[in-house]
Formats: structure tokens, C-alpha cells, sequence
């Protein structure tokens, strides 16, 4: 069988990540190739690319073409023979010409998701200190309530209260749904010309079955 290419489209928050990792779960053989976890891991680690990159992503600005292009053709070429789904690339028009000009890609997938729910997802999570239990204070936070910020943990029982993450502030999330959406039409329009497009109807995709999620493959 030859292999699939897929794209995976949506708003920082949008659930991409998630959503891929359950794609992999369900069908072990599809690659996910993130180009956010790509760069995270380097500048964890504090390599070349990672030194070159960390301002970009401290500040929530893309990282220039140059660097993000080669990285993905490279990344792509280790996996000629495999499926794969990528997720953060293409981020703007020249990124989608770029790749359709090395690679064909069979779907794209569109997470569409409103801003603020987007932004109720990602400003109010924070974990358990003790089990790293993940909860939302919006959405899902835990049951046992005992001050406007503090509860207790349903899981291990520890004493919980919100701390917001760092790199979750309201402003520099601000800042990356307004580069995402200045970018997003252009791309979008790009892949509807070529049939390429699978709108996702679901803000929750924990919610679709193998089956469901078949089709939207097949
Ligand atoms: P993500 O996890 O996809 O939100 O990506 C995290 C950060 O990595 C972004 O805010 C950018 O700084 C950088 N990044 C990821 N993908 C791209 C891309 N396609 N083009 C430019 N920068 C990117």
C-alpha cells in the first residue's frame, strides 16, 4: 500500500496534538512529525538549531522559513517509505507551496475551534502537584472545591491551587492566535483549490471512534 501524507491544520489549542496522538495510537504505522516538539526538544537539549530557534519561541513568532523548511524536508526525507502526519507546518502560504513542492500530500485536516474556547483551554489548565493529574479550571476542573483558585485533587487527594503556567499568558497567546489567523487564510484557500480539505466537525476529537476516524483518513 502506498503510504498516506496527512496535514493537520488548526489554531495553537485547537487540540492538534491531541489528535495525532490518538491517530498514532489507532494506527501505529502513521509517523507524527510535529515541528513545535521538533524545536522544543532542541532547545531543551541546547543544540545548534535549539540556540537558533529559543527566541523565536520564547516570543511566540514563527521561526523564519530558512531555518523551519530545511528542517521539515530533512525530517521528511528519513520517512519516504512511512505515512506520516504533520502538525505546525505548513503555518503560512509560502510554507504549503514549499512542501507541495517536495512532497504530495493526500488530506489536509482542519480543526476548526472558536477563539475562545481556545482560550478558556488553555488558560485554565494546570496539573496536580503530587500526581500531575491534568485539569482545566474552565472545563474540567476537579470536584472537591474549597477556595475561588484551590481544590482537591480526585485523583491522589492532594491540596490543589491554580498557578497558571508560564508560557500560557493571556497576551502571549493573544499574540499567537493573531499570527495564526493572519496566516491561516491564505493556506486554507491554497488546499480548498487543490480538494485537499477535511473540515473535523468536532471540538472534542477524544470523542470519535477508530471508525470515525477512518473515514476521515480514507
Ligand atoms: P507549536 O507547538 O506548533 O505551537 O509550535 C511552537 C513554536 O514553534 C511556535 O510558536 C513557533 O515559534 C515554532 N514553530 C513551530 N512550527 C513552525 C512553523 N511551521 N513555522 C515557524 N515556526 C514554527
Amino acid at each position: 500500500m502506498d503510504p498516506k501524507r496527512y496535514v493537520i491544520f488548526g489554531a495553537p489549542g485547537a487540540g492538534k496534538g491531541t489528535f495525532c496522538s490518538r491517530i498514532v495510537e489507532l494506527f501505529p504505522h502513521i509517523k507524527h512529525v510535529s515541528t513545535g516538539d521538533i524545536f522544543r526538544e532542541n532547545v531543551k537539549n541546547e543544540t545548534e538549531l535549539g540556540k537558533k530557534v529559543k527566541e523565536f519561541l520564547d516570543a511566540g513568532k514563527l521561526v523564519p522559513d530558512e531555518i523551519t523548511n530545511a528542517i521539515v524536508k530533512d525530517k521528511l526525507e528519513q520517512l519516504s517509505q512511512d505515512s506520516w502526519i504533520l502538525d505546525g507546518f505548513p503555518r503560512t502560504l509560502s510554507q504549503a507551496e514549499f512542501l507541495s513542492s517536495h512532497f504530495n500530500i493526500d488530506k489536509v485536516l482542519v480543526l476548526d475551534v472558536p477563539r475562545d474556547v481556545i482560550k478558556k483551554r488553555i488558560l485554565g489548565r494546570f496539573s496536580c502537584p503530587k500526581c500531575g493529574k491534568i485539569y482545566n479550571k474552565f472545563t474540567l476542573p476537579p470536584k472537591d472545591q474549597k477556595g475561588e483558585n484551590e481544590w482537591i485533587c480526585d485523583n491522589c487527594g492532594a491540596d490543589i491551587t491554580f498557578v497558571q503556567r508560564s508560557d500560557d499568558t493571556e497576551e502571549a497567546l493573544e499574540k499567537r492566535l493573531d499570527i495564526y489567523e493572519k496566516n491561516a487564510q491564505p493556506v486554507l484557500e491554497y488546499y480548498e483549490k487543490k480538494g485537499k480539505i477535511v473540515k473535523i466537525g468536532t471540538e472534542n476529537t477524544l470523542e470519535l471512534s477508530k471508525e470515525e476516524i477512518m473515514n476521515i483518513l480514507n
